[in-house]
């Protein structure tokens, strides 16, 4: 007879400290198995053999099975679709139960559920718990039981429901004798998934250098104010309890605001996601995009003549980051000034963003157009020049990104010009909307 074991199974949590789904393993009756699949459904649709994002979980798993191993224990690694991967699991091991924490996006509910159908059938439990946000799903809605559409109210009700409970870390460490004990398991390679490992270096887990001053510095690219925490928030590397907890302490507010935004995103993909693929206001989706394919090839490569907007371009491609204020400029000349269907952008940053998350790219691309839930009026058409003007003012962010500048008279001619652009703009969303 087989040893009886639970599993905790690894997706966006990456850590083995302050991990709820893992916590609750842990604390249950039988020893602990922890797994990592990758998938090649979601590894086969990335189109670079070198992501970055594929390189930081693989170094990432490498260390979770060396911390494992210092418990006597290891990570099991499979490289299958999730359901044959469990198939060989359960006939391999005796498992009696599986943990693991809630997952948002599309492709995973959909996943989670097939997976809840296969448990259930062999009589296993499946136990999942919240994770990598604050508050989830219908935690946090209006008081007539709708999702809230609009940021300022979620926020405030946010807040009020906030409390040390919350915020509390779940203190993990402290149970990992219950791991199973096991001899080191062999984990595929990058080049049996078919990838090479990325040149890209990541950043560290810093982020409480840039709280106190976030709200003066957060605007300003070419200052070190915002924290490049997204990639760990994204694997889980980092607690979101951790970090709202710090924050919520700060006597200035504005970096917690930015921790709200991000549940807020994953509460409105959650409620809404058709927004993934659709504008939320659909007047939106009849806009009659230009898609000019040149243009968009000179915005992904920074060759627009707009320097700001070829700096973030060039930024992104360079180091899969670019700065939000940025992001906010580049995304409205791709969707205003070129016409470009903003679901092109969003796919382009979806490929190179370190910190890339389906709920906040696509919330932010949507408020960008003014196609998304709480978005930015449609007539805001974000000038280039001026932005360049108020916010990188020495042109210190635009000589690292594009030495070759000087000034206007000397850059490559813009390939569209804003006055031009802004009314043709303004026109194509008038009467895809007064329809
Ligand atoms: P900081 O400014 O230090 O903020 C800390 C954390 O708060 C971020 O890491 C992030 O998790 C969260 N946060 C900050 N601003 C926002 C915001 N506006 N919306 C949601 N969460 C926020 N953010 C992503 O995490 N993934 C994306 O794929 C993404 N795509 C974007 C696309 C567009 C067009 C725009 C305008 C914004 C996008 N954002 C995205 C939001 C924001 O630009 C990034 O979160 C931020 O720039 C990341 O840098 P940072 O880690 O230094 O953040």
């Amino acid at each position: 007879m087989k040893q009886p074991i639970s599993i905790f199974w690894f997706r966006r949590d990456l850590r083995l400290n302050d991990n709820a789904g893992l916590y609750h393993a842990l604390k249950g009756n039988t020893p602990v198995l922890c797994l990592f699949i990758f998938d090649p459904e979601i590894l086969d649709k990335l189109e670079d053999k070198d992501d970055a994002r594929v390189t930081f979980i693989y170094q990432t798993i490498q260390g979770l099975n060396s911390e494992l191993a210092t418990h006597n224990s290891s990570l099991l690694v499979k490289y299958a679709k999730p359901y044959h991967a469990w198939d060989e699991i359960l006939n391999e091991y005796n498992v009696q139960s599986v943990y693991t924490n809630h997952d948002y996006e599309p492709y995973a509910l959909e996943r989670d559920s097939e997976m809840k159908k296969l448990f259930n059938k062999k009589g296993i439990s499946f136990n999942t718990y919240k994770d990598q946000v604050i508050f989830e799903m219908d935690e946090v809605i209006k008081d007539d039981g709708k999702p809230y559409t609009v940021f300022t109210p979620y926020k405030r009700k946010w807040n009020g429901k906030l409390n040390a409970f919350y915020l509390k870390s779940y203190p993990t460490t402290k149970y990992l004798k219950n791991l199973v004990g096991i001899k080191p398991l062999p984990i595929p390679t990058l080049k049996d998934m078919s990838f090479v490992k990325s040149k890209t270096s990541f950043p560290p887990k810093e982020y409480k250098n840039v709280i106190d001053n976030y709200a003066g510095k957060r605007d300003y690219p070419a200052v070190k104010g915002t924290s490049h925490i997204g990639l760990h928030l994204r694997f889980g590397t980092v607690s979101i309890r951790q970090l709202a907890s710090d924050a919520n302490q700060a006597p200035e507010k504005t970096w917690l605001n930015e921790l709200i935004w991000r549940d807020f995103y994953a509460m409105i993909l959650y409620h809404f996601p058709q927004m993934a693929t659709h504008a939320f206001k659909p007047d939106y989706d009849r806009i009659k995009w230009r898609n000019n394919e040149t243009e968009f090839k000179a915005w992904c490569e920074g060759k627009t003549g707009y320097p700001l907007v070829d700096a973030g371009m060039r930024e992104l491609n360079a180091t899969g980051y670019m700065h939000n204020r940025v992001r906010m400029v580049v995304a409205s000349f791709l969707s205003k000034h070129l016409l470009i269907d903003w679901r092109w952008g969003e796919h382009y940053f979806a490929r190179l963003l370190l910190d890339y998350e389906m709920a906040s790219n696509v919330g932010g691309w949507q408020w960008a157009v003014g196609s998304g839930n709480d978005a930015a009026p449609y007539f805001r058409v974000f000038n280039p020049e001026l932005q360049l003007k108020r916010f990188d003012p020495k042109l210190e962010y635009i000589k690292k990104w594009v030495p070759e500048y000087a000034d206007f008279s000397t850059y490559p001619k813009p390939i569209v010009d804003h006055v031009f652009a802004r009314d043709r703009c303004l026109k194509a969303f008038k009467a895809a909307l007064s329809k």
